[in-house]
């Protein structure tokens, strides 16, 4: 007899056909019915116990969360709301749960409940709707690049360069913490590290993919990343993974197309496959929505939006005309905004999504942000004072994605990296890609639990990483 995972054996016609299913009892009424779970689908089977089939020992040891595997027919269901039922021939129990100390009963937790049993989250409807998801989103990343010629690059999680950790960086060592070797002016000697230098965790694989994008033509990295960062957010992880194409011959225009077509190309391919996921979130949302103030509900469903980003074009503006907008903004003239407006500042978050939610009501894609608060290696305009930056703003979250045309010209990387005291000696390998046949090239990073959140419809980052790192909190 075959075993077959219930979202298959859902889609089967129900004509007495023997089959094995392995899961989780949800619920089970009567001495009768037991609503199995698999974790391919929310969607449970309705296994259906036989009158005296199982003795009152048997029977009481059935109970929420306990694993069974289950041989039987699977038949048209008599009752409503199900196609069919799975008739019980035998019934073997691989694992009891105890009720009475089971934190996962049938009854709906709070996603605050859940954060704190984040080892057991995974049992529910919405982390399984959510892990579903991420998991075809990711296979779906490997998927774009690869029909399009794209070779995937591994950087390094453990690094040297610090170009642009700006004091983020988490620090690998395996010095003795508690008396580490000193120099005589008392720094600790990283020269008798493992490494022989100080190492970090990566923020990023750009710098590395840049190698590759000058030899390969167009690259991707799609891996962990780490950035200490100190603020509590709903939009920020300690660990997260992170999408970043680069691409020789590209200019910024080129990267913007690229990044758009992606990111609608992601979102297609979620509603495609995982339709049935997108439709159980999109309905969980609507009910919290209810509970909402009228003026604070959103719009359009979950669906709806993404159907309306697939179908729509990106804003596209400039940093300068972005400013403009916002300082001319009710908002601004209300003073609603906490942080200041004018030319220069780097956008926060209320600024973003003023600019997304309340004006273009789309996503905004803004260039030519100031050379002064953007990284070295972003390429000057014309102008002398912004550079080829391209950051992609969405709806409920912001920031999406960040990128850039490079500078590829050696005379004006090495200023830039002067005028921002970084040490060129130690990045003498990356020079060598401007030395050595230097191209026009871009690429950008998409960090993959925002796109999952904007996928999702979740509101909070811990709720779509399995693991979530944040400040004090690594729980195993
Ligand atoms: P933010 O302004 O939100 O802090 P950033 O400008 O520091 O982001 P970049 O260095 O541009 O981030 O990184 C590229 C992308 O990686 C961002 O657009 C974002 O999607 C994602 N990202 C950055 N930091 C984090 C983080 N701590 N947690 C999750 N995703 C992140
Ligand atoms: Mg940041
Ligand atoms: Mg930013
Ligand atoms: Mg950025």
């Amino acid at each position: 007899i075959k075993r077959i995972k219930i979202k298959e054996l859902l889609k089967a016609e129900p004509t007495g056909q023997e089959v094995i299913v392995m899961g989780w009892v949800r619920t089970f009424r009567n001495n009768q019915f037991i609503a199995l779970n698999d974790g391919s689908t929310n969607n449970n089977i309705q296994v259906v116990v036989a009158l005296g089939m199982l003795d009152d020992d048997t029977l009481k040891r059935i109970t929420t969360g306990a694993s069974l595997k289950v041989t039987g027919n699977i038949v048209p269901s008599l009752g409503k709301g199900q196609k069919m039922d799975l008739t019980a021939t035998s019934i073997e129990i691989l694992g009891d749960c105890d009720a009475a100390e089971y934190p996962m009963q049938q009854k709906k937790h709070s996603l605050e409940f859940l954060r704190e049993k984040a080892h057991m989250r995974f049992r529910t409807n919405t982390f399984g709707s959510v892990f579903r998801i991420r998991h075809s989103l990711a296979f779906a990343i490997h998927k774009f690049f690869n029909d399009k010629g794209f070779v995937y690059m591994h950087t390094p999680v453990i690094t040297s360069s610090d170009a642009e950790g700006a004091g983020e960086m988490f620090r690998v060592t395996t010095l003795p913490m508690d008396n580490p070797p000193r120099n005589e002016d008392g720094a600790i000697n990283f020269k008798e590290d493992f490494f022989g230098k100080s190492t970090n965790l990566t923020v990023s694989g750009q710098l590395e993919g840049e190698l590759a994008a000058t030899a390969f033509g167009d690259i991707y990295t799609f891996g962990p990343t780490f950035r200490a960062e100190n603020s509590n957010t709903t939009r920020h992880l300690a660990e997260f993974w992170m999408i970043e194409p680069e691409m020789a011959f590209y200019d910024i225009e080129d990267n913007m197309n690229l990044a758009e077509e992606f990111i609608k190309y992601l979102i297609a391919y979620a509603m495609e496959h995982n339709r049935e996921d997108l439709e159980f979130l999109a309905q969980r949302l609507a009910e919290e929505e209810k509970q909402l103030p009228a003026d604070k509900r959103s719009e359009l469903g979950l669906i709806e939006k993404l159907e309306f980003v697939l179908n729509n074009g990106f804003e596209r503006i400039t940093y300068t005309e972005a400013i403009n907008i916002l300082l001319d903004s009710p908002a601004y003239k209300k003073k609603k905004f906490q942080y200041e407006v004018s030319w220069g500042i780097d956008l926060q978050s209320e600024h973003e999504r003023y600019l997304v939610e309340k004006h273009f009501k789309k996503p905004v894609i803004v260039t030519g942000y100031p050379a002064a608060i953007k990284a070295f290696y972003m390429r000057m305009n014309d102008d002398g004072k912004t550079v080829a930056a391209m950051d992609i703003l969405a709806p409920g979250i912001g920031e999406i994605v960040g990128g850039s045309q490079r500078e590829e010209r050696l005379d004006k990387l090495m200023q830039r990296m002067k005028d921002m005291h970084i040490p060129t000696e130690e990045m003498e390998w990356y020079l060598d890609t401007r030395r050595f046949g230097t191209v026009p090239h871009a690429g950008f990073g998409l960090g993959f639990e925002r796109m999952v959140l904007f996928v999702t419809g979740m509101t909070n980052i811990r709720d779509v990483i399995p693991f979530a790192r944040t400040p004090k909190n690594c729980e195993f």
